[in-house]
């Protein structure tokens, strides 16, 4: 299995390093790119070809390597994008963003909700699962042609769920590469 992992936001030239949570001195990318390091070195481990990939040009709108054109171009299997939420500092949860709530990416995109949403329940029995969202908009999930997903893995500006962020971040991605392995584990019990 081949799967592309693409921590959102870029730090280095960008206007744009994502959400902030300016009280505690986190930055999106960051954290994007520490889960998603962690997420590459579980599925490594289960046997999985993994591409990493930063960058702000998603679909060609801009200089650098373009993530939609590297996923199709490397025949990856499964796409999964790593964010960070933000809105009004109480809104928390992790939310998983799909091109259609029918289909593979539907699909993927439970497993992983489900296994991110436990495993922070875990560390906070509070902690929201705000489910699949529809996004057929977006660049990542629109212009590429394997099954895609976008991780709101949590909100940074919201202090309890930045705590999580900030300390939970191999539970986070164990969850992730989870999420990602049940759903090829079921597919290929079903070929
Ligand atoms: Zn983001």
């Amino acid at each position: 299995m081949k799967v592309f992992i693409n921590p959102g936001h870029a730090p280095n030239g960008n206007p744009d390093p994502g959400a902030l949570n300016e009280y505690l001195g986190l930055r999106e990318c960051d954290i994007a790119l520490s889960i998603g390091d962690l997420v590459r070195r579980y599925l490594v481990k289960a046997v999985c070809k993994v591409k990493e990939l930063q960058s702000h040009n998603l679909a060609g709108e801009s200089a650098g390597e373009c993530i939609v054109q590297s996923a199709n171009d490397w025949q990856a299997d499964i796409f999964v994008s790593i964010h960070c939420n933000a809105a009004n500092t109480l809104a928390r949860g992790a939310e998983t963003l799909v091109y259609s709530l029918t289909g593979e990416g539907a699909a993927l995109g439970r497993f992983i909700q489900n296994q991110l949403c436990s495993t922070l329940q875990k560390f906070n029995n509070d902690f929201p699962d705000r489910g699949l969202k529809c996004r057929p908009l977006l660049a990542v999930l629109r212009g590429t042609t394997m099954p895609a997903v976008l991780v709101e893995t949590a909100f940074i500006d919201n202090d309890l769920d930045a705590l999580l962020l900030m300390n939970q971040q191999q539970d986070i991605a164990g969850a992730i590469a989870r999420g990602i392995t049940d759903y090829w584990q079921k597919n290929s019990r079903e070929e």
